[in-house]
């Protein structure tokens, strides 16, 4: 397992600095996002140390989106954004890969979160 002493997520995932944890799994963590751009955004990161998309191995990541799933359902959302940057370029701020979950929610209805998700 790859992991990096100075990465922030690493430290989240090891709960060294604290986090809103959603999901936990071997090789998935998400929590929530400290500046949510919607309530309930959320990020999910392969346990694997890697700061883009291509240096992540595919084991790891096939477990990722599964996750995502779960979470924007937990969210209550109908509708979301699932968002990955890959470098500066791309607005990537955080060098850990990670995938935004942005619930959408309907202004009338708001959201029916249930955290953890299951
Ligand atoms: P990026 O621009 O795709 O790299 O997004 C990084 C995200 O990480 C941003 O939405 C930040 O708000 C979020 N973030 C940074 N530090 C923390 C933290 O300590 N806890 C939770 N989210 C964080």
């Amino acid at each position: 397992m790859s992991s990096s002493a100075a990465c922030i997520f690493c430290k989240i995932i090891k709960g060294d600095i604290p986090s809103f944890k959603v999901f936990e799994s071997d090789k998935v963590f998400a929590f929530l996002d400290i500046q949510p751009l919607s309530r309930g955004h959320a990020l999910v990161i392969p346990k694997f140390h890697g700061a883009k998309l291509t240096d992540i191995p595919d084991e790891d990541l096939l477990e990722v989106l599964p996750v995502a799933k779960k979470i924007a359902k937990a969210s209550g959302a109908e509708d979301f954004n699932i968002l990955q940057n890959n470098g500066r370029i791309a607005h990537q701020v955080v060098d850990h890969v990670h995938f935004h979950m942005i619930p959408k929610p309907n202004e009338q209805e708001g959201l029916g979160i249930s955290w953890p998700a299951k």
